[in-house]
């Protein structure tokens, strides 16, 4: 959609002007004006919907429209009680105790897993689209998903206080990516529980030393290999002896979650919780064909890939 005004070109997704070069003296006057033009310009006729394309009603700082964002549901049907997965049986629906064959044949090394959605859909672009697109208004909605995941974990833990540690990036990934994403999903959790004065966030008490790349495409194997020795506990008082709650975007194979719970209790950690937005479901709610799903899996790769790259060549 354009709109032109003499010799300015707006859009409703980009913004430019396109006029002669103002005289050096009038140049900061050129620029306030040209903000404050883009600035009721926007205001007006705000962006489309970054994850369907429909345009936005009105304007808000996350240019998401009200369909995609009441499309954000949690999961359901049975799932596992240690790890959160999707279990099969409909015979299962009623069983709360119910564990997947993996947990019954390995208990993992943390206490229990919970996550608020399936990693599909609206809720998977809305994590890229502040992970790769860098828009941190997503990270309040993906907050109170975040909160919604560890306010079911709240039966299963222990009076007192609990530290919360973030899954960390590597210093030069957040770096390049500007933020962790986990702990500004977390920091906008933390607002949004009852009882927040009972969880401490512990943001860099525990560091990733080696970059891993992604891990897409890797076997659960594979993914365990990688991550050993990428994490190390920095500030060992911090989680000494303490009950934690161990947080991340997305819980993928587990196998990120199992490493940062092994290396935190080896440092002493009492016991750990997970809390993520998101899981991938091997069990799929929407019966997903196995092409989509490599596709999808692709594209994140992709787009994974695109960000080392990016590194790589701001190393360079
Ligand atoms: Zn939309
Ligand atoms: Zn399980």
């Amino acid at each position: 959609m354009l709109w032109r005004v003499r010799e300015g070109v707006f859009s409703s997704t980009g913004f430019r002007i396109r006029a002669a070069q103002p005289a050096a003296a009038t140049a900061e006057v050129a620029r306030w004006v040209e903000r404050a033009v883009a600035s009721v310009f926007f205001t007006l006729f705000p962006a489309d919907c970054r994850l369907c394309g429909s345009p936005l009603l009105r304007f808000s700082r996350l240019p998401v429209c009200e369909n995609c964002l009441g499309s954000l549901r949690p999961m359901a049907g049975p799932r596992c009680r240690l790890c959160g997965e999707g279990l099969s049986s409909p015979l299962l629906e009623d069983r709360p105790d119910a564990v997947c064959g993996l947990c019954r044949r390995v208990h993992p090394p943390f206490e229990r897993a919970s996550a608020y959605g399936s990693y599909d859909g609206a809720l998977r672009d809305l994590v890229h689209l502040l992970k790769f697109e860098q828009v941190r208004p997503a990270a309040a909605v993906l907050g109170r998903m975040l909160a919604n995941a560890i306010a079911a974990l709240e039966p299963s833990l222990p009076p007192g206080t609990i530290a919360v540690v973030p899954v960390p990036l590597h210093a030069r990934k957040k770096s390049q990516r500007g933020f962790n994403q986990a702990e500004l999903i977390v920091r906008a959790a933390l607002k949004d529980l009852s009882r927040p004065e009972r969880f401490r966030l512990c943001a860099g008490s525990l560091i990733r030393i080696r970059d891993t790349g992604s891990q897409i495409g890797l076997t659960r194997h594979q993914r365990r290999q990688n991550l050993r020795g990428a994490f190390v506990v920095k500030d060992p008082a911090a989680i000494s002896g303490r009950n934690l709650l161990l947080v991340d975007d997305v819980y993928t194979t587990g196998s990120t979650a199992s490493e940062c719970a092994r290396v935190l209790r080896r440092a002493g950690a009492a016991r750990v919780w997970v809390a993520t937005v998101a899981r991938t479901l091997r069990v799929s709610e929407s019966s997903v064909n196995r092409g989509d799903l490599l596709l999808e899996h692709s594209q994140e790769e992709n787009l994974e890939e695109a960000q080392d790259r990016a590194v790589v060549a701001a190393h360079a």
